[in-house]
C-alpha cells in the first residue's frame, strides 16, 4: 500500500528550476505534492532510501505522437510493429504491443520507466481530436496535454490574410475551448493546404493556393494571435520544407520571424515566443541527396544568439520505426525514396497527413547527418534551457531511446563508437566529430525535464521538486561520486531506461524498473475566452462556413469536457 507520506532520503538531487546541482538531501511528500521535508515524520511516511542515487523531477516531454487517428492508423497499418515487444496482462497491468508505435497502455508504462510523467502529444487536427482524447484517457499514469494544429485552416487563414487578428484571437480561444486543447501548432504551414491540389510550399515567402497568404504571414499572425490569448506555451511549429537538403535556410527564415514579436504569457513564466520541433529535420545544408551535410552547427549559432526561440531535439536513434506526420507532402516523398507502403489523409478544411514505415541505418550517409545534425544543435547550443529531448517519437525514434540519446549527449567517447559505425564520409558532412562538449547530470536534467516545464508555462507545478510542486519524481540506480557519465555513459543508459523510482503525484507508479501502479492522471487544456462579444459574432459567421463545407454540424464539433479523464482546464483571462 502506499503511504500518503513519502520521504526520499541523501539522494544526489538535481532540480535545475531550483538551481540544484547534485546536493545531498532529502525529498518529501504529502498528499501528491512536495512539501518541507521537517513537515513529513520518518515514522509516518514511507521511506526510500537514495544514498548514493540520482534523484531528479518527473521528465516533461514537450513533443512526442502518442494518441490520436494518425497513431492508431499508425499501430493498425504496421502489425509486424505491434508483434514486438508484446507483454501481456499481468500483476493488474493491461497488455502491452508495439516498438515504435506502442498501444496506448505500453505508452504510459513505458514513459514512467523512464522516469517521465508528464507527455503533450504534438498535433491534433480539430476534428479528430475526440478520438486523441479517447486515447488520452485510456493513457495510464501521465499526465497530458495536446497542440491543436491550426495553421492550415480556412477559417484562420482568412483572418490573417484580412489582417483580422482580434477576430482569429476570438476564434483561436474558441477552438481551444472546444476542442479541450492545450496550445497552437502548425505543421508545414501552408504547404498541406497546397498538398490538396498535389504541390507544396518551398519557402516562407510562396503563396498557399486560392488563401493568397504565405507561410510567413501565417506564422507572424499565430504567434501575435497566441500571445494576444496569453496562452501558457508558445507557438509551436513544425517548419515548411522539413526533411530536405538545404532547409536550414528556412529554418534561420522561420526563427527570424519571431524576431520582435512579443512574448506576453498570462501563466506561466516562459520566456520565448517560438518552439521549432524536431529541428533535426530541418537543419541540413547541401544542394540535393548526393550533397546533404550537417548545417546543425549554423542554427546552433542562431539560436546562441536569440533566447527567444526553443527548439527540442528530434534526434535520430538508429531504429526501424515508423513515421507519421500532419506533413502529407512530405511523406509523399518519404514513400518515393523508401517504396515502402504509405497513408495519405486529408482532413476537410483543417490539414493533411500521413504515415510511412523508415529504417535509419548508420551506414546510410543521409542517415548519418540526420544522427549528427540533433547532437551538433544540442552541443554547440550553449544554453540548455533552449533545448529539449525528442526522438519526436516515433518519427525518428521511439522515445524509449531517450537515455541512449543521452548517452551521446554525455560521453564523446560513446559518439565516436557510433560514429566509426557510421559511412566513412560523415567527417567531412557534419563536425560532429569535433566537438568535445558533454552534457553534466544537471544538463541532462535541463533537458529532460526542466526546460520543457518553462517553455510549457507549466513550471509552477511541473518540473521541479520545490515545495508546492507536483510530487513527480524519479530516482535512477547511478552514483555520481563514484561513476563519471563521460567514461561510463552506458551505466548511466541502463540506470535512465529502468528507473528505480518513478513516483507519480505522490503515487509509486514505478519501483526497480517494473510498473507497479497507477496515478490519477490529468489533461490539460486551456480554458480561454477572448472576447466574449466578439467571439459570438465570429461563431455567428461561422454557421454559413460549416453548413457550406464542412460534413459535421457545428453543434457536433466541440468536445464536452465530460469526455476527458482528468480534464484540468487551465483558466486565462485574455482581456
Ligand atoms: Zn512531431
Amino acid at each position: 500500500m502506499t503511504k500518503h507520506m513519502i520521504l526520499i532520503k541523501n539522494g544526489f538531487v538535481y532540480d535545475p528550476i531550483n538551481k540544484i546541482d547534485g546536493e545531498k538531501m532529502d525529498i518529501a511528500i504529502k498528499e501528491g505534492k512536495i512539501v518541507d521535508p521537517k513537515k513529513v515524520k520518518e515514522k509516518e511516511a514511507k521511506v526510500i532510501d537514495a544514498r548514493g542515487k540520482v534523484v531528479m523531477p518527473g521528465g516533461v516531454d514537450i513533443h512526442s505522437h502518442v494518441a490520436g487517428p494518425k497513431v492508431n492508423a499508425g499501430r493498425l497499418f504496421r502489425p509486424e510493429d505491434g508483434r514486438r515487444q508484446v507483454r501481456p496482462f499481468g500483476q493488474g497491468l493491461r497488455a502491452e504491443t508495439g516498438f515504435s508505435v506502442p498501444n496506448v497502455f505500453a505508452t504510459g508504462y513505458r514513459y514512467a520507466q523512464l522516469g517521465y510523467t508528464t507527455v503533450m502529444e504534438a498535433a491534433t487536427p480539430p476534428l479528430k481530436t475526440r478520438h486523441t482524447h479517447e486515447e488520452m484517457s485510456d493513457t495510464p499514469i501521465l499526465d497530458q496535454g495536446a497542440y491543436l494544429i491550426l495553421d492550415n485552416n480556412w477559417v484562420i487563414m482568412e483572418y490573417l490574410k484580412a489582417g483580422e487578428y482580434e477576430k482569429c484571437a476570438a476564434f483561436v480561444a474558441w477552438m481551444l475551448r472546444s476542442m479541450k486543447c492545450f496550445g497552437i501548432k502548425s505543421v508545414n504551414p501552408g504547404g498541406d493546404e497546397n498538398w490538396g491540389w498535389g504541390k507544396n510550399i518551398s519557402s516562407v515567402r510562396d503563396r498557399v493556393i486560392y488563401f493568397d497568404i504565405s507561410p510567413a504571414e501565417i506564422i507572424q499572425g499565430l504567434i501575435r494571435v497566441n500571445e494576444m490569448l496569453g496562452l501558457p506555451h508558445s507557438f509551436h511549429i513544425h517548419c515548411n520544407n522539413l526533411g530536405l537538403p538545404g532547409s536550414y535556410t528556412t529554418t534561420l527564415e522561420t526563427f527570424g520571424l519571431s524576431d520582435g514579436m512579443p512574448i506576453s504569457p498570462k501563466v506561466g513564466e516562459r520566456s520565448q515566443n517560438l518552439h521549432v520541433a524536431h529541428i533535426q529535420f530541418y537543419s541540413y545544408g547541401g544542394e540535393d541527396w548526393k550533397t546533404f551535410e550537417s548545417k546543425g552547427d549554423e542554427v546552433a549559432k542562431y539560436l546562441n544568439n536569440h533566447s527567444n526561440i526553443t527548439v527540442c531535439l528530434g534526434q535520430v536513434t538508429f531504429d526501424e520505426t515508423t513515421t507519421m506526420t500532419a506533413d502529407g507532402p512530405f511523406e509523399y516523398l518519404l514513400q518515393s525514396i523508401n517504396k515502402l507502403k504509405w497513408i495519405n489523409r486529408d482532413v476537410e478544411l483543417e490539414t493533411s497527413s500521413g504515415i510511412v514505415p523508415y529504417i535509419y541505418r548508420p551506414r546510410s550517409l543521409v542517415n548519418a547527418v540526420q544522427w549528427a545534425a540533433g547532437l551538433e544543435v544540442a552541443l554547440l547550443t550553449k544554453n540548455p534551457w533552449q533545448i529539449m529531448m525528442s526522438t519526436d517519437h516515433p518519427n525518428a525514434g521511439p522515445f524509449t531511446r531517450y537515455p541512449r540519446v543521452v548517452k551521446w549527449l554525455v560521453s564523446k567517447k560513446a559518439r565516436e563508437e557510433t560514429i566509426a559505425k557510421c559511412h566513412e564520409t560523415l567527417p567531412n558532412r557534419s563536425s560532429i566529430a569535433s566537438i568535445d562538449r558533454e552534457y553534466t547530470l544537471y544538463e541532462v536534467a535541463v533537458v529532460t525535464r526542466a526546460s520543457a516545464a518553462e517553455a510549457l508555462g507549466i513550471s509552477g507545478f511541473k518540473g521541479h521538486l520545490g515545495v508546492g510542486a507536483d510530487a513527480d519524481v524519479a530516482i535512477y540506480d547511478f552514483n555520481p561520486e563514484k561513476q563519471d557519465p563521460s567514461r561510463e555513459p552506458e551505466a548511466l543508459e541502463k540506470a535512465l531506461s529502468r528507473a528505480l523510482y518513478t513516483i507519480k503525484r505522490g503515487h509509486i507508479v514505478v519501483e526497480n524498473g517494473e510498473v507497479v501502479g497507477d496515478a490519477p492522471k490529468r489533461v490539460f487544456w486551456a480554458d480561454i475566452c477572448f472576447d466574449e462579444e466578439l467571439e459570438k459574432q465570429v461563431l455567428d459567421e461561422l454557421h454559413e462556413t460549416f453548413a457550406k463545407y464542412y460534413t459535421v454540424s457545428m453543434s457536433n464539433y466541440p468536445i464536452s469536457e465530460e469526455y476527458l479523464v482528468g480534464s484540468t482546464p487551465i483558466k486565462i483571462t485574455s482581456k
